[in-house]
């Protein structure tokens, strides 16, 4: 027992333990001594006395936030961790209190919530306790979607009133009973304790997206934001709070990638995509020897006349056993193994010679579009090939376009702006494909040898119906023409959107609504359908 209290006595927390009447039965050295009280003053006085916001239950484990009252009236916010002690007989008759101070540091000043430093802290902290007491938990990894464009386009004082207000929301949804901390810029996890089953987590997530869905209000005007969510539980989806964070946070990119305002689990990735990937993977090595690979063209239209300008190539795989692989399960696969590389090279030398069939049949003034991948990008010799190829397949280079996403720019500015210049140098354009769902602002675009933006089609999707996604639009068109740059919509699909669009003045569409990517035997059809409409519409 001396042992016992030696250890306790040395400790940097403040160590509490009461009986389960809530009396408290020792006090160490550390709490008396931050509190100012001595043994007497509060041996067998109610321990609740002493600590505001505590829970009253005593079975259950319970991390928070509450005030100390000092001995001089006065409080001081601590973090408390509530463990309730087992007898030999798994009766409960005590529970130990701990008590650390928060260090400026480890508070966010703009929310007040728990930063990232002491998020960590705590994590720790309950997964000892989960693994211990076999228990469940859950990591949720929020974002608040296109808060970068609100803090670019309004300024810093709307962003930081929305990152208050959204906080707000979240703590409600949540309840005082789990964490909620502050990532830093506007992400934001949350750790849910004492779940009982994984539909609690999902219960939670659900009700704060849906707490985003009225309105806020920043100053003088109302704005929709939206939020995305990932979710990892311990112990199913990591065993470690570093492996949980990862998890959630690349769930909560694909609750992005699905159009935002919506929740992901970490687990479906891990169980059914393991399989699924080798099978991927173990095929993909063969699709380009067995021909498996084909390119479809979705039509560009040019906003004013609806006139063809050119064609995206997208890759399509259809394979005999596993039919047609969409590329967005796929591609990363192709760009993870590095198969990416021959695959590139293959789409880029056949979108060229398609390019060139439709000038041989008289449609001599279209461009094609190519996606490249960061890692083609990123390749020594990444000018020299394109070089090659567009000799090979001798097109004018004005009619090839390269479409890059902002996180091969961002990975490393300097050299992709050299890249970037070389190309420019040859006459091939450049285009920033799905812009605004990555990481960068407008600003860094004044830096870039860019020719063209698309905006992202999850902004198109609800133009018609979510103000910001109009106002968000509208603001990148503008600054985009202030740059020179040309503006692609993606994804119109309907009348209403197209006529949200042309307000928004961009320049290109490209959408269900005039087209789906079309197979290469259909692409010459579709021109001279075009054309035809086109010299009705002038008569
Ligand atoms: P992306 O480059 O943004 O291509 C546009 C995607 O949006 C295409 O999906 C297209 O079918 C789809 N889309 C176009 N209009 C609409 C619309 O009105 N509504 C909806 N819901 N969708 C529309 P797809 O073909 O499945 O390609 C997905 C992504 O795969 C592409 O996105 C691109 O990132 C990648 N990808 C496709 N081909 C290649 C390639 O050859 N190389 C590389 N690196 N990536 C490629
Ligand atoms: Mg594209
Ligand atoms: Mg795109």
């Amino acid at each position: 027992m001396h042992l016992y209290k030696d250890a306790l006595e040395q400790l940097q927390d403040g160590v509490l333990i009461i009986n389960n009447d809530g009396m408290i039965q020792f006090a160490n050295s550390t709490f008396l001594k931050r509190s100012g009280y001595s043994e007497s003053d509060i041996l067998n006085q109610k321990a609740n006395y002493l600590l505001h916001n505590a829970p009253n239950k005593t079975t259950m484990n319970w991390q928070g936030e509450i005030e100390l009252k000092l001995k001089n009236n006065s409080s001081v916010t601590q973090w408390i961790n509530y463990n309730p002690i087992n007898d030999e007989y798994g009766d409960t008759k005590h529970a130990i209190i701990m008590l650390s101070n928060y260090e400026k540091s480890e508070l966010d000043p703009l929310t007040k919530l728990p930063n990232r430093y002491l998020l960590q802290k705590q994590l720790k902290n309950i997964l000892v306790d989960s693994q211990k007491n076999d228990k469940i938990f859950a990591v949720l990894y929020m974002d608040l979607d296109r808060f970068k464009f609100v803090n670019d386009t309004l300024g810093h004082s709307y962003g930081d009133l929305l990152l208050q207000q959204a906080c707000e929301r979240m703590k409600n949804s949540i309840g005082d009973e789990h964490i909620l901390a502050r990532m830093g810029g506007d992400e934001f996890v949350c750790v849910l304790q004492n779940l009982q089953n994984e539909g609690d987590a999902e219960n939670i997530a659900k009700s704060i997206v849906s707490s985003f869905s009225k309105p806020f209000t920043l100053h003088d005007i109302e704005i929709h934001i939206s939020t995305s969510i990932g979710i990892s539980l311990f112990p199913y989806d990591g065993d470690d709070d570093e492996i949980l964070l990862t998890n959630a946070d690349s769930a909560m990119y694909r609750a992005k990638k699905k159009g935002r305002n919506q929740y992901e689990k970490a687990n479906i990735e891990v169980s059914a995509g393991c399989f699924e990937r080798l099978i991927i993977e173990n095929n993909l090595r063969k699709a380009l020897e067995r021909n498996e690979l084909s390119l479809n063209f979705q039509p560009q239209l040019d906003i004013r006349n609806e006139k063809v300008i050119g064609f995206e190539a997208l890759l399509r795989w259809n394979h005999p056993d596993l039919g047609n692989i969409p590329p967005s399960d796929f591609i990363p696969i192709a760009e993870e193994t590095g198969l990416i590389l021959p695959i590139g090279d293959w789409v880029l030398k056949n979108a060229c010679l398609k390019l060139k069939e439709w000038e041989n049949a008289g449609f001599d003034s279209l461009r094609i579009a190519v996606n490249l991948s960061a890692q083609q990008f990123l390749q020594k010799n990444m000018v020299e090939k394109i070089k090659e190829v567009i000799k090979e397949t001798s097109i004018n280079p004005e009619c090839l376009e390269l479409e890059i996403t902002e996180g091969v720019v961002i990975h490393d500015v300097d050299s992709a702006i050299s890249v970037l210049k070389q190309l420019r140098d040859i006459g091939v354009q450049i285009s920033i494909d799905d812009f605004g769902t990555g990481y960068s602002s407008l600003n860094y675009l004044k830096e870039l040898p860019v020719n063209t933006l698309k905006i992202d089609r999850s902004f198109i999707f609800d133009i018609d119906s979510n103000p910001s996604s109009k106002a968000l639009t509208a603001a990148i068109t503008t600054m985009a023409h202030d740059l020179k740059l040309n503006v692609v919509a993606e994804g119109v699909e309907t009348y209403k959107q197209l006529s949200y669009v042309k307000k928004s003045s961009c320049d290109v569409i490209q959408g269900f609504y005039f087209s789906r990517p079309l197979q290469s035997n259909r692409v010459i059809d579709f021109l001279n359908a075009n054309q035809e409409t086109n010299t009705q519409r002038c008569i």
